[in-house]
């Protein structure tokens, strides 16, 4: 059995007696590899390597950090088809939408590279008589990011890039569902030049994430996962006074209005909605139609599109996705379904029960459309995370804005229409972090930033971008004069004002 071990210091660690995880391949329904569980003492131990590292590697000026940067980002490149392969075979998404996910992450490690000018301060001349202002940013000294297991490579790369760019050290502590691919991105960025102690992997459950947020020495904490964990991380690593960063969980809402390109709208839903198994946090499980006859003609459109589409094996080069992440999963995404019906909602199309020859034990899912969804229904107010389509018919363009702004969930929503005025509108009012029109998954590029609103985000900066460089650095600010002569010029008890 090939075991996943931590990864401290440089280099691999175990743990004779850890309890261990199964990792499966979900295309065969098999464990491949067992994941060392780690505990308080192995977080520590990476802690411990990380406090020795970085001072070090924040006193490189940043020209250097950026070098090793670049380097990793050939590297990254380099073996984009081995990291692809790895993380199909445990998350079970297609090799293509594998690379996507590799790309996403390494474009924030290409916007790291100007960490020179990034991190540049402000400087005020003669903010009063012989003074002059300026900030700068200082690394905060060790962070930390614990992932989900639905993009492996890209969102551990949105937050350790900007962290170790700005001179921190990091400790990933990745999903025990897919654990292998942030241990390999580790062993490349030392490749890449990044002195030991500085990217550290430990795996683990809730032992080692209570651990990281109870460690003294971790200053930030960055969490991607389900609302309910990232609300319970962000209210303990707050507690014990830690600057916290907690993406939650989403339900996008996709609405169609009459004149917007219905064939693309389509192809654009068809793709958020089932792409990656409907297991992305920017999938598009909800699409409102604004008007019976776009919602008829949208849902004849749908099952034709539906009809076409593959399931297969990661490695299926026709396959459009592969199965879910895990039984349990499959389970729940199955009772949700069947609670969608119990609801009253119209199984348009029913994905359950697919097998695929040669993989039985799979966790495949079909296509599932229903329609007719209504606000009050659980099976619409809940993330499924799966391959499922719910369709809500409103009545007017407000309406239909009512249902993502009263949802508890903020994370992405998309407008698909041919009107600009409307678009505006839009955008301004809907309360939701990240808007697209008629782009099915605005996820911002690098250079902006990622996040949620609502339950869909606790904290306050972004992923990446410059919220990802204020993350991770704490602002100082001087003010200095240089008096000649050494006389004292003034002398005062009252606060210093600019009077
Ligand atoms: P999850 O919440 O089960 O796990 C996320 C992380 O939390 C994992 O590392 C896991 O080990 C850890 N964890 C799990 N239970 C814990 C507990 N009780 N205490 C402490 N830590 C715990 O999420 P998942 O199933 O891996 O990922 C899917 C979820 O992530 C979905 O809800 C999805 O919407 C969300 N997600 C959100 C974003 C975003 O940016 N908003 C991006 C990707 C995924």
């Amino acid at each position: 059995m090939r075991m996943i071990h931590h990864f401290i210091d440089g280099a691999a660690v175990t743990d004779a007696a850890a309890r261990l995880g199964d990792v499966f391949d979900p295309a065969l329904g098999k464990v491949q590899a067992q994941v060392t569980l780690g505990d308080a003492a192995m977080v520590a131990r990476a802690v411990a390597s990380a406090k020795a590292a970085q001072p070090g590697w924040a006193a490189l000026n940043p020209q250097r950090r950026a070098r090793v940067m670049f380097r990793f980002k050939e590297l990254i490149e380099q073996h984009m088809d081995e990291l692809a392969e790895m993380l199909s075979r445990e998350h079970g998404k297609v090799i293509a939408d594998s690379k996507g996910d590799i790309q996403r992450g390494l474009e924030v490690v290409e916007f790291v590279c100007g960490i020179p000018h990034l991190l540049k301060g402000e400087f005020t001349e003669g903010a009063g008589p012989g003074i002059d202002v300026y900030s700068m940013r200082q690394p905060i000294g060790i962070a930390a990011g614990i992932t989900p297991f639905n993009f492996p490579a890209m969102i551990p790369l949105w937050m350790c890039a900007p962290a170790i760019a700005c001179g921190n050290a990091f400790i990933i502590k990745p999903s025990e569902r897919d654990p292998s691919v942030p241990v390999r991105l580790a062993e490349l960025a030392l490749e890449a030049g990044l002195p030991e102690g500085i990217l550290n992997v430990v795996h683990g459950d809730k032992v080692v994430v209570d651990a990281i947020l109870d460690h003294p020495d971790v200053k930030a904490v960055s969490f991607v996962g389900s609302s309910d964990i990232a609300q319970y991380v962000y209210g303990r690593g707050a507690a014990n006074g830690k600057r916290m960063q907690c993406m939650g969980g989403a339900k996008n809402h996709g609405i169609i209005m009459p004149d917007a390109d219905l064939d693309q709208a389509v192809a654009d839903i068809v793709g958020a909605a089932y792409g990656s198994a409907g297991e992305r946090c920017m999938a598009l499980p909800v699409v409102v139609p604004v008007g019976e006859e776009t919602a008829d003609r949208l849902r004849e459109k749908l099952v034709a599109a539906i009809a076409d589409l593959r399931v297969g094996v990661p490695t299926d080069p026709d396959a459009q996705y592969g199965p879910v992440v895990s039984a349990a999963h499959k389970a729940r995404v199955e009772a949700y379904i069947q609670m969608a019906i119990d609801e009253g909602s119209e199984l348009v199309v029913d994905g359950r029960g697919l097998s695929l020859q040669g993989y039985e034990d799979g966790y495949f899912m079909g296509p599932t459309l229903l329609d007719r969804v209504t606000p009050t229904m659980r099976s619409y107010n809940e993330e499924i995370f799966g391959p499922v389509l719910q369709m809500l018919r409103a009545s007017s363009f407000e309406e239909a804005v009512s249902y993502p702004t009263g949802h508890q969930y903020g994370n992405g929503v998309a407008l698909f229409t041919r009107n600009g005025d409307l678009a505006r509108k839009f955008m301004s009012s809907v309360e939701v972090g990240m808007v697209g029109i008629n782009v099915p998954i605005p996820v911002p590029v690098a250079y902006h930033s990622f996040g949620g609103w609502k339950r869909s985000g606790f904290g306050d900066l972004n992923q990446y971008g410059m919220d990802g460089i204020r993350f991770y650095t704490r602002t100082k600010t001087v003010t200095q004069r240089w008096p000649s002569g050494g006389a004292v010029l003034d002398q005062s008890f009252v606060i210093p004002t600019m009077r």
